[in-house]
């Protein structure tokens, strides 16, 4: 049987691999349990904000080591064709998740990180500990971090509300060789939903789209839906006949839900889509992801060097963290995500903000944090 750990983590995507990381610089004893193995690609737009730099800095990531491309402009094109473009407050760049999730994975590994490939199936709490069953074995620790993505077995372990309802949203995201402006990460709206496209590292054109199921499932498969929906656009048509797809074929996932999730449950610290997921539109749920990491590592390392004195101080203390920093992000979120339903609606506010860039800024900006400072 393995030792136990100070910490244990569930689940090694950006969320859980920061959250790795900035513990055992601290001198924390850390297990992550990841199902999959590094590196591997994932549904994801791969645009990231600036907003993390300082924090993966901190955590010595330096992300230019997988040149990533260098994100400054932002686009959003309706249905009709009617484009509006600005500058991004902070810009951003682009990286593939399976570069950067592989870097952080090693960097871990690095720091003295026991990283175990097995899946989660169980979680209980008695008597003020944690028992964590595998496929494999079972382990004991003080403190779990969930950090599991937007849905797993554990939520329905957890019995989570969300978990038992149905979600419309399902996603697909390819790679492709094409021409597309390395600075520009661009939004192209369709019916039922909405489409990002902008570069990662070595010139590689990432596409990826939310799409509503009762849409897509009108249609016999990914590429005729995507010539009778997202062709409408006609922008985004182009940039899908002027891309050639690197993969066999694009990855999907379905059941993508938005709803309301608990920053703690059972009390385990949830951190990234755990937690909840902002709309990804927004383009910031990688960003929220290594943040919440790096919210909740602070408050356990003052519960393990005493300055928190008890268990439901931690969980009091980051569950008002969390909320300060991300609820109003989420608000937004679905707000955006609701107005862009209506077609009219986002014909009539891309026109307005094609004269008004800084509107879009405006809107840009309460979806995203200032940059992350380290104390
Ligand atoms: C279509 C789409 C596009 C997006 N585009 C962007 C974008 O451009 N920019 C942006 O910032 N954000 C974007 N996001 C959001 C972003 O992908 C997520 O917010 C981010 O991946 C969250 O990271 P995470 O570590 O919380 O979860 P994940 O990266 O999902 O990691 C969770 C990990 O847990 C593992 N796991 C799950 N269950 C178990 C188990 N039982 N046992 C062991 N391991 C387990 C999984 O294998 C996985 O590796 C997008 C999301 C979607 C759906």
């Amino acid at each position: 049987m393995r030792t136990n750990p100070d910490v244990l983590i569930i689940g090694g995507g950006l969320a859980g691999l920061a959250g790795a990381l900035h513990l055992s610089k601290k001198g924390l004893k850390v297990v992550l349990i990841e199902k999959n193995t590094y590196p591997k690609h994932k549904v994801c737009g791969e645009y990231i904000s600036n907003e993390i730099l300082p924090y993966l800095l901190w955590l010595d990531i330096d992300v230019s080591k997988l040149h990533p491309a260098s994100i400054s402009k932002f686009e959003f094109t309706a249905q009709n064709g009617k484009t509006a473009k600005t500058r991004l407050p902070l810009g951003g760049f682009g990286v593939s998740r399976y570069e950067l999730d592989h870097f952080l994975f090693q960097k871990a590994v690095e720091n003295g990180c026991t990283i175990v490939t097995e899946t989660v199936t169980d979680i209980s709490f008695e008597n003020d500990i944690f028992t964590i069953t595998t496929s494999e074995e079972m382990l004991s620790a003080k403190i779990v971090l969930g950090a599991y993505g937007k849905r797993s077995n554990i939520d329905q372990v957890l019995s989570r509300d969300f978990i038992s309802k149905k979600s419309p949203w399902l996603a697909v995201k390819g790679h492709y060789s094409g021409n597309f402006d390395e600075k520009l990460v661009a939004l192209y709206n369709f019916q039922g939903g909405y489409c990002g496209v902008s570069k990662v590292e070595n010139g590689i054109v990432n596409i990826c789209y939310l799409a509503d199921f009762e849409t897509f499932k009108k249609y016999k498969n990914i590429e005729e839906y995507q010539k009778s929906v997202l062709y409408k656009n006609n922008k985004l048509k182009a940039v899908f006949e002027n891309s050639t797809s690197l993969f066999e074929k694009p990855l999907t996932i379905s059941q993508i839900s938005f709803d309301r999730k608990e920053p703690v449950e059972n009390h385990i610290l949830m951190i990234g889509d755990t937690a909840g997921l902002i709309h990804p539109m927004c383009g910031n749920g990688m960003a929220m992801a290594i943040h919440s990491a790096k919210i909740a590592s602070e408050l356990v390392l003052d519960f393990y060097y005493g300055k928190i004195e008890s268990r439901s101080e931690l969980e009091k203390k980051y569950i008002q963290e969390w909320k300060k920093h991300f609820s109003k992000r989420l608000f937004f979120g679905r707000l955006l995500a609701k107005a862009l339903k209506h077609k009219n609606f986002t014909h009539v506010m891309t026109t307005i903000a094609a004269s008004i860039p800084s509107l879009l800024s405006v809107i840009i900006k309460q979806t995203h944090g200032r940059p992350i400072t380290i104390e």
